[in-house]
């Protein structure tokens, strides 16, 4: 078994033509595919994983557009249904002038979350090794439930299951409907990846400490990640915890470095299932993923920007010759 599948939301990103500007300000946007789970599966993809998806588009243009463009990827879309009543999701991200972002998300989730439990491919999820997934599939019926039915199936037939939640406030009803129902999978999963930023927002403290970390721990978590932008990553699992540092990069646009980084991730997984129980293989994984996260934030766009792996290991290679100065300027 070495397939990856994710479960979830792809979407057209709208990116402005422009930084740091808002979005009324914009002179013009650029159509850039995205969505979180889609991130990292073209990223995982990219670095050679097989790799399939599982989730709902509308039956538009824009539906059919990322559809081609997964597959044009060598993401297998056999998981995926056009809804003829749905829209395809779009989000307006706003690229501030240091690459941080705000979104603008159109999806009416009432049409966008119809993705039902006896819908899902079930041979794809019974021969997955990872089941990867997101928060947003679990905002509303029926794709809740066809979300947790495809982790129990995935489960019982011995994938692990790994979850970013990718915290979008705006698109919830409100900060406490976002929080239970993140936390409602958490103790069902075993590799869980956040951003300091959910960290605060989840466990509603304003440092992001190991201490603070420890508090999203519970006892069937294999690795719990927390991500730390342009500062790297930091690991926690029952025997080890630490940090690895990312690579100092020009960033333009931070859409999809965390999909990418875990993409990585789990792309070296599948390859190697003892990087989860042995510290030094773990933080050499780490290590490619911040450079892989690192890449991603170079150029516009999420699945655009993702790299291949001989530009992460240029990357790699490049910065230990040149001891830690940027080497990466686009
Ligand atoms: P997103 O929500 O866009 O997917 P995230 O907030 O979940 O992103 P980040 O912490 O921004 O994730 O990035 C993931 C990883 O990518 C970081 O742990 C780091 O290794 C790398 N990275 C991100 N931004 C930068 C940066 N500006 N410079 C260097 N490395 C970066």
């Amino acid at each position: 078994k070495n397939l990856i599948v994710a479960l979830g939301e792809v979407v057209v990103d709208f990116i402005p033509t422009v930084s740091g500007v808002s979005l009324a300000e914009a002179p013009g946007f650029v159509k850039s595919p995205g969505g979180g789970p889609a991130n990292m599966a073209v990223g995982a993809a990219r670095l050679g994983a097989k790799v399939s998806f599982i989730g709902k588009l509308g039956d538009d243009m824009f539906g059919h557009m990322l559809l081609e463009m997964l597959e044009q990827n060598q993401v297998s879309g056999e998981g995926i249904l056009f809804d003829p009543e749905a829209r395809t999701a779009l989000s307006f991200v706003t690229l501030r002038a240091d690459g941080e972002r705000e979104f603008m998300i159109y999806c009416n989730p009432k049409t966008d979350l119809r993705l039902k439990p006896e819908e899902l491919n079930l041979d794809l999820l019974r021969s997955a090794k990872v089941l990867h997934y997101g928060s947003v599939s679990l905002m509303l019926e029926p794709c809740r439930s066809a979300h947790l039915k495809a982790m129990e199936v995935a489960k019982e037939s011995g994938a692990l299951l790994s979850y970013d939640p990718n915290l979008r406030l705006s698109i919830w009803p409100s900060p406490e409907e976002a929080r239970k129902r993140i936390l409602s999978v958490w103790d069902k999963t075993d590799i869980i990846k956040i951003s300091d930023d959910e960290l605060e927002f989840l466990t509603g403290c304003d440092k992001t400490d190991d201490e603070t970390a420890m508090k999203l721990w519970h006892p069937n978590l294999t690795l719990l990640l927390v991500t730390l932008g342009a500062k790297g990553s930091r690991y926690y699992t029952k025997n080890f915890h630490g940090a690895v540092d990312s690579y100092r990069v020009k960033s333009v646009d931070a859409t999809g470095a965390g999909d990418s980084f875990v993409g990585a991730l789990l792309c070296k997984f599948v390859q190697d299932p003892t990087i989860l129980e042995n510290e030094s293989k773990l933080r050499e994984v780490l290590n490619f993923a911040n450079a892989c996260g690192a890449i991603t934030t170079t150029k516009r766009g999420a699945i655009l920007a993702l790299p291949t792996e001989a530009e992460i290991l240029a990357l790699i290679n490049g910065a230990k010759s040149q001891q830690g100065k940027p080497v990466w300027v686009v």
